[in-house]
């Protein structure tokens, strides 16, 4: 689903220059949930931006989806994210004065789909996350837990190959943050490919593979369970 090889992302100023990312290597099969974890400032950030089309790289091969990133204009990199990549960030990222069912619209814009293909895509995600009810709701009207099962429902509305979440409960308390990591292995578990940074040891554990990054090279590369077939 995704392969990286020696890829290095190099940010320069005047003074410093800073390897977020150095001759990193990874693999990630159709159907695995990766967790990534590290220290703060070791470069999952920049990792989950390059595997998500966000960020160039400087060095090395990135395929995604059988598709070589290299050398791709920037048109092309923004048809290739739209149609592969969904995004879970810490802080919803929804807009504000856009109802709920909008903001879940907003991936399908674009897309040369039907309004009826577009409401029944917006329908069946809002079920999904257990929020058909709220559709015409501001997201200022939800709870930061409920806010983040619409930003999941707008990830999968554009039928993502991979989705990328970076600290996807780093804002909610425990229950909320437990009911999103279930709401996520059940999306992992119908099929959906799914990378998560997070900085809780015991989320980690409980997806099929936990990543370490530590001044941008993966150190630990812990296999907690493979991917069973009924999975992919
Ligand atoms: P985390 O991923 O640990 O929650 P961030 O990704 O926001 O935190 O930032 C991690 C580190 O990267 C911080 O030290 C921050 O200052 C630095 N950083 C993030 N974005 C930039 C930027 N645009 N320019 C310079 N430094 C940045
Ligand atoms: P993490 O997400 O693990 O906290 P990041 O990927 O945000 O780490 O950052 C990795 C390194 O790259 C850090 O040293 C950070 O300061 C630096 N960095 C990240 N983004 C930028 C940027 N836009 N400009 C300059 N330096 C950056």
């Amino acid at each position: 689903m995704l392969s990286m090889k020696n890829i290095s992302r190099v940010y320069r100023s005047d003074t410093i220059q800073t390897h977020a990312l150095r001759d990193f290597n990874l693999q990630v099969e159709a159907g695995e949930f990766v967790a990534v974890t590290g220290p703060s400032g070791s470069g999952k950030s920049t990792f989950l931006n390059v595997a998500g089309l966000l960020d160039d790289f400087n060095e090395g091969e990135y395929i995604l989806d059988g598709t070589s990133v290299n050398g791709l204009s920037d048109d092309d990199l923004s048809r290739l994210r739209n149609e592969k990549i969904g995004f879970i960030f810490q802080n919803y990222n929804l807009i504000p004065d856009y109802s709920i069912y909008d903001n879940v619209d907003m991936p399908l814009r674009y897309r040369g789909l039907s309004a009826k293909q577009r409401r029944s895509r917006i329908e069946h995600a809002l079920e999904l996350v257990g929020l058909a009810s709220r559709h015409a709701y501001l997201p200022s009207q939800l709870s930061g837990g409920q806010q983040q099962r619409v930003a999941i429902a707008r990830a999968l509305a554009g039928e993502p190959k991979i989705l990328l979440a970076d600290e996807p409960t780093g804002n909610l308390d425990s229950l909320m943050a437990r009911q999103i990591m279930d709401l996520l292995k059940e999306i992992n578990k119908k099929g959906s490919t799914i990378i998560m940074v997070t900085h809780d040891p015991d989320q980690a554990r409980e997806v099929n593979r936990n990543i370490q990054i530590i001044d941008g090279q993966i150190t630990d590369y812990s296999i907690y369970a493979p991917v069973s077939k009924a999975q992919t």
